[in-house]
């Protein structure tokens, strides 16, 4: 059965490295008998550029037809005088809330060839593979009240809302679980239960979900300070940590400061079905756009975990993650992740190489 996808190349670098992730797709088709049909789509400020709106009709029409969608990145200084509505990344924020993509897989990955680049020992960090699970579309960052009010003594005070429900945490939870299933059946719960009545809830739902549903996942829970200070102490404990939007927020980008490099960290946003949207975790990169020296390598790991998680194809997912590998221990580098000793290349270049060892598995 054929599976459709929509690549959604967006600003900036967006075109450069979706790119090379469609080379990559392109030798899935035609030397690995993978069936799927790709289609093309303005977002962000290309969307505004082609269509007044950074997340024009024909785009969530074609992202909601899709199995699954791929997305480079979105935003540029030629959009921020915009209106707020009308900004770039709204072309993000309406794709998730109008596919409901509530769980945020973002992996932190160090490959031992790029220890160097952490800034922590490389002991510490070395081979380091933790997912965090994040709750996208609730919690404090949504709920309702919110404001800024005058108080009765004059004063003015800002007041936010830490609001979630039991089918809320939930859905989050079996995300989590059957992450976790896909990895080493370990999952660690990060919450603020000794502090927080929400946090109390989300302990017990997930802790029942656990003991009815996914007994064959080992479940640990852990408050948020205590996670802070273990993901740099001894990152590698970790396997699979589910925890809320803000919290989610916080630790995953700690997390992917262990590693060090930006450019070769993919992402998921899911729905309750699977369906789900991959995207390197960096944005759009102003800076070095169309010099063809951006690293193309998070999206093409985006492509590896659309396989894994949205189209039910491990095997292939596989394939992609040990090419990157071989790439690496073949010494080429983009300029981001360059040491001494290392080959430099551009983008295509880096490209074709990952398609190069693709071939050869
Ligand atoms: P950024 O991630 O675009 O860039 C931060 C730094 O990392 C820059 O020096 C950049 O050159 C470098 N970098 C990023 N990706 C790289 C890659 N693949 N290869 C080599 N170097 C890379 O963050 P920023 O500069 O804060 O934001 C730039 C624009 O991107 C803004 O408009 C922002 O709103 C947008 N943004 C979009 C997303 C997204 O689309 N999901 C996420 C974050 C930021």
């Amino acid at each position: 059965m054929s599976v459709k996808i929509a690549i959604l190349a967006g600003d900036g670098i967006g075109p450069e490295i979706i790119a090379e992730a469609e080379k990559v797709l392109h030798c899935l088709r035609l030397e690995f008998g993978f069936s799927a049909e790709f289609e093309h789509a303005p977002v962000g400020g290309a969307g505004f550029d082609a269509a007044g709106h950074p997340l024009p009709e024909p785009t969530l029409a074609l992202a909601h037809q899709a199995d699954a969608i791929l997305l480079g990145s979105v935003g540029g200084p030629q959009w921020e005088q915009l209106e707020r509505d009308l900004r770039p990344e709204q072309g993000l924020l309406g794709l998730r809330a109008g596919l409901e993509l509530f769980a945020n897989l973002r992996p932190a990955i160090l490959y031992p060839q790029l220890a160097n680049a952490s800034t922590l020992k490389p002991e510490i960090v070395s081979g380091l593979d933790i997912m965090i699970v994040r709750e996208l579309t609730g919690g404090i960052y949504f709920g309702k009240p919110r404001g800024i009010r005058i108080r009765e003594d004059g004063q003015r005070e800002g007041f936010n809302t830490l609001v979630y429900s039991e089918s809320e945490i939930e859905r989050i939870g079996r995300s989590a679980f059957e992450t976790a299933r896909k990895r080493s059946r370990r999952l660690c719960s990060v919450d603020k239960a000794n502090v927080l009545e929400c946090s109390e809830l989300w302990r017990e739902i997930i802790s029942k979900l656990g003991k009815d549903d996914y007994n064959d996942v080992e479940l640990s829970h852990m408050y948020v300070d205590n996670a802070a200070m273990q993901l740099v102490r001894e990152p590698k404990q970790f396997d699979v940590m589910v925890t809320t939007n803000m919290f989610g927020d916080i630790l995953s980008d700690a997390a992917a400061m262990l590693t060090g490099s930006i450019g070769m960290l993919p992402s998921a946003s899911l729905d309750s079905h699977g369906k789900g949207m991959y995207e390197p975790i960096h944005g759009s990169a102003p800076d070095i756009a169309g010099r063809g020296v951006a690293n193309p390598l998070a999206t093409i790991l985006s492509v590896a975990m659309m396989l894994r998680y949205s189209l039910d194809e491990p095997v292939l997912a596989g394939h992609i993650e040990q090419a990157v590998g071989k790439v690496l221990d073949s010494g080429l580098r983009t300029e981001d992740i360059a040491s001494s000793g290392m080959q430099v290349v551009g983008t295509a270049d880096m490209g074709d190489a990952v398609v190069a060892a693709l071939r050869a598995a």
